[in-house]
């Protein structure tokens, strides 16, 4: 089995008109506006020969093997070989909790807990491929717009890189964990007074006009690395798919990713049978759930409101990829209100797991899936958990502090003097 991936050719393929770009080519889009997508001729080995390709890396513990974004290089970036700027990243638990499986009335779910990357969030599958492509084109800076998680990989990145950066968040709606990120990187880091998409809009025109290479979403490769939660989450379950992936939405770039990754995986024999794609959105924030509904006939912006503010997303930028995505895999898109994102997170907090807001979306859209009857209870679900719980302290403290009406599951702290005797009521009080 020889694999000279080096050589492998990899293009950029306009999604609108079809045009083709350089695999080096700057441009954060196509010159109509249409998205870029990153096409890979076939690899040298297909079905059980790339498996037992990928399956003999997982026991190499040199980078970029380590990796569990590089272990892949062959579906992911063929043309960088070796030259990769990696954490390393990747190699995500599975996880599974029969109480959460209880609470979504599903027999078994399994969670893919991407907050165990190195800065929290899945983002980081995809800025390690889209610094490694940055240093191959050598801009005068990387930039991203942001609703936190973005700016504090591309950050982490950057530095690690020696690349300047700058990150555009909106003021005053980025939770504390992920600003308190971006500047302990060293991020060049903007305060818009603007919501999410005016920042997104803003940092495009940078890019066209400026000279900076655009490591938002609708950056190709970074959507190319993020396959990898697909293809890493397959291999964990010995290339035997399950019937459901689902994962929260909101520029959808992670559900771009999922569909891509499943269309590879099928053309180059990794697997058989193709899971269907849930995405999932907050009721205050979902667009994209609207088009489900009437069939994708009309694109719709609404300005968001919800308190996951990782999916607060009006006018998602990965839209027409994701269409793409839910059509091929048979998919659906779902809603769940906050009061839900809530619930499910409190779920996954107290089984020991712990998420963020955004991430909770995938267990409660879980939940509202078999109520509808569209997911079965014997089916085999995978849910997505795509931050970390310390990303949002805020949240989690209000949540567990507030008192006009006390949530449901909150945990409330107790408060007492430094006497043993109100220690020992309050243990006695746990045994009743
Ligand atoms: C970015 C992000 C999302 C949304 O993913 P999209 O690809 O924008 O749909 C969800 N959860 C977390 C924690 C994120 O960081
Ligand atoms: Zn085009």
């Amino acid at each position: 089995m020889s694999v000279t991936s080096e050589s492998r050719r990899s293009w950029q393929c306009c999604i609108a008109c079809g045009d083709r770009l350089g695999e080096l080519d700057p441009r954060p889009r196509c010159d109509c506006g249409g998205l870029l997508d990153v096409i890979h001729a076939a690899p040298p080995s297909t079905g059980s020969e790339l498996r037992q390709l990928l399956d003999a890396r997982r026991t190499d513990f040199q980078a970029p093997a380590s990796s569990g974004v590089w272990r892949f290089r062959d579906l992911v970036l063929p043309s960088a070989g070796l030259e990769v700027l990696s954490h390393p990243e990747g190699n995500t638990p599975l996880l599974e909790r029969e109480s959460i499986s209880h609470w979504a009335k599903v027999a078994r779910l399994v969670l893919k807990h991407e907050g165990h990357n190195p800065t929290g969030s899945f983002k980081d599958r995809g800025m390690t491929v889209g610094i490694t492509q940055a240093r191959r084109i050598d801009p005068r800076a990387v930039a991203c717009a942001s609703t936190g998680n973005t700016a504090a990989s591309l950050a982490a990145y950057a530095a690690q890189a020696a690349i300047p950066c700058l990150v555009l968040v909106p003021q005053g709606q980025i939770a504390g964990g992920k600003l308190a990120q971006a500047l302990a990187y060293g991020a060049t880091t903007l305060l818009v007074r603007d919501g999410f998409d005016r920042c997104l809009a803003l940092i495009d025109q940078a890019a066209a006009e400026l000279g900076v290479y655009l490591l938002n979403s609708i950056n190709p490769f970074r959507i190319e690395g993020q396959k990898t939660i697909v293809f890493e989450l397959l291999q964990q379950l010995a290339w035997s798919p399950p019937d459901w992936l689902v994962v929260p939405a909101g520029n959808l770039g992670n559900t771009a990713a999922f569909g891509k990754a499943l269309e590879e995986a099928i053309a180059w024999g990794l697997i058989e049978r193709r899971p269907r794609i849930a995405s999932v959105q907050a009721e205050g924030a979902a667009p994209f759930a609207q088009s489900f509904r009437d069939g994708f006939a009309t694109r719709h912006e609404v300005v968001p409101d919800t308190i996951a503010s990782a999916i607060r997303i009006g006018n998602p930028a990965s839209y027409d990829r994701a269409v793409r995505a839910i059509r091929d895999t048979d998919g659906v898109v779902t809603t769940v209100s906050d009061e839900e994102i809530l619930e499910a997170k409190a779920v996954i907090d107290v089984a020991g797991i712990g998420c963020e807001p955004a991430s909770a979306a995938s267990v409660a859209g879980v939940r509202r899936l078999v109520r509808d009857g569209v997911i079965g209870f014997d089916q085999r679900v995978v849910a997505v958990l795509t931050g970390h719980i310390l990303k949002d302290p805020e949240l989690l403290l209000a949540y567990h502090q507030t008192s006009e009406p006390v949530p449901p599951k909150a945990n409330r702290p107790i408060e007492i003097d430094g006497d043993l005797g109100q220690l020992a009521r309050v243990l006695q009080r746990l045994e009743t």
